[in-house]
């Protein structure tokens, strides 16, 4: 007899009016999930996700892993079909959860009957199930306080399902519901952090990254995509439009004094990644600034590379302590990633005394000499576009 996961919404349940669209986009999400792994039917039910195998071939662990990190999602469960009767469900139970019972020690049934025509209420039907699971295991006690572990039992429209306890989802708001952001994704631990948190309220991703061959290498590319790839678990797919950014880098320092480089330059990427998001759709941007953390984060640094940008900049970063950022990237499984030792665009022509205050005045006087149309306009006609998705294993 098969196994099906239920997923059980989260916030989305309180939308109100703008439920059925967030539902509608869970769901084409969970499917699109699922293609690696086979044929699954989705649909959605009573404020649930089904997830159901349509064959023998069907890869369910993979789809189970996958499952456990879409947004949208707040706990879910691998559970049993079976015919909405007290004899089928008490079998199924001791087939499907007989194991797990047996090295229980105690445990108590708990029942949910949405199917309100059912003829037992939830109450009865714990009641029965957990007499009949204690009269046939004489060893386990009934605990209703403080079980070691719980049998569920839910009957629902199409069929009863039993299961084990639930674990938790990943959270949030199913991405693309918010609309979609680009984020400036380096190779450091922050930005693919910060793409995941905003990934997490609903946003679907597109990155850019500045590249700075021969300066940076290919290695600190590919380290980029790798990032890219791992942040995908998340957020099922993204672009990442790869700029060159050499001969912009070369003209700052040609041109503008040394104290204003890493400014200048900044204020380049952020004009750039404006122009690729009104191109691609995309609302806002996404960085992983963090006030304090370096000369370039500071208030009025922040003035000054934000100042040509109209769109909102999202830095759901910026207050949090670097430990706690980092407790992020290793359970989201960047962490080894960003540490790999290739260096980044923003460590080439780095000022040995950078201003740390600087005004729009200053750095707009100390950009003068520079083109910045041409050279933005040159930037732009090479862009590179990767697509990467989490199932595709190129890269590292
Ligand atoms: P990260 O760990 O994300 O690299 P950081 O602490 O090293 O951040 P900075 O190097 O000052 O900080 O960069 C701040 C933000 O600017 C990054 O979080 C990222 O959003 C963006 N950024 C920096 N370098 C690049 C790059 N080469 N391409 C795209 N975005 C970049
Ligand atoms: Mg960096």
């Amino acid at each position: 007899m098969k196994e099906i996961f239920l997923l059980k919404l989260g916030e989305i349940v309180l939308k109100g009016a703008n439920k059925r669209q967030f539902e509608n986009r869970l769901r084409q999400n969970v499917r699109h999930r699922m293609k690696p792994y086979g044929d699954f039917d989705v649909y959605i039910m009573q404020s649930t996700v089904y997830v159901e195998p349509m064959n023998e071939s069907a890869d369910v662990d993979g789809a189970w892993e996958a499952c456990r990190s879409i947004f949208g999602v707040v706990s879910l469960c691998r559970c049993r079909p079976c015919e909405k009767n007290l004899d089928a469900i008490y079998r199924t139970i001791e087939e499907y959860l007989g194991d797990d019972l047996d090295c229980a020690g105690s445990f108590k049934v708990e029942s949910k009957r949405s199917d309100k025509a059912f003829p037992m209420t939830s109450i009865a039907i714990s009641q029965e199930i957990g007499g009949r699971i204690a009269d046939a295991r004489p060893n386990l006690t009934v605990d209703v306080h403080h079980p070691a572990y719980t049998v569920y039992v839910e009957i629902r429209d199409l069929s009863a399902y039993v299961h084990g306890p639930a674990e938790p989802g990943a959270g949030g708001l199913p991405t693309g519901v918010g609309g979609r952001a680009m984020v400036l994704l380096s190779g450091g631990i922050d930005s693919p952090v910060a793409s995941y948190m905003m990934a997490k309220r609903g946003l679907e991703i597109e990155a850019v990254h500045f590249f700075s061959y021969p300066y940076t290498s290919q290695l600190a590319k590919d380290k980029v995509i790798a990032l890219a790839r791992l942040v995908t678990r998340y957020c099922g797919r993204m672009t990442v439009n790869v700029v060159s950014f050499t001969e912009i880098q070369e003209a700052i320092r040609d041109n503008c004094p040394e104290e204003f480089f890493t400014l200048v330059m900044r204020r380049f990427m952020m004009d750039i990644a404006q122009r690729l998001a009104r191109q691609d759709g995309c609302g806002a941007l996404i960085t992983g600034e963090n006030l304090g953390q370096v000369a370039s984060q500071t208030m009025e640094a922040m003035t000054v590379t934000g100042a040509l940008v109209d769109i909102p900049i999202f830095m759901p970063l910026v207050g949090m302590d670097k430990k706690d950022i980092v407790d992020i990237a290793r359970k989201i499984g960047t962490l080894d990633t960003s540490i790999l030792p290739y260096e980044d665009c923003c460590t080439v022509f780095t000022p040995k005394h950078p201003k740390t205050k600087p005004t729009l005045g200053q750095v707009l006087n100390a950009e003068k000499k520079l083109d910045r149309e041409a050279l933005i306009d040159r930037a732009m006609e090479q862009i590179e576009r990767i697509r990467v998705a989490y199932h595709d294993e190129s890269g590292f």
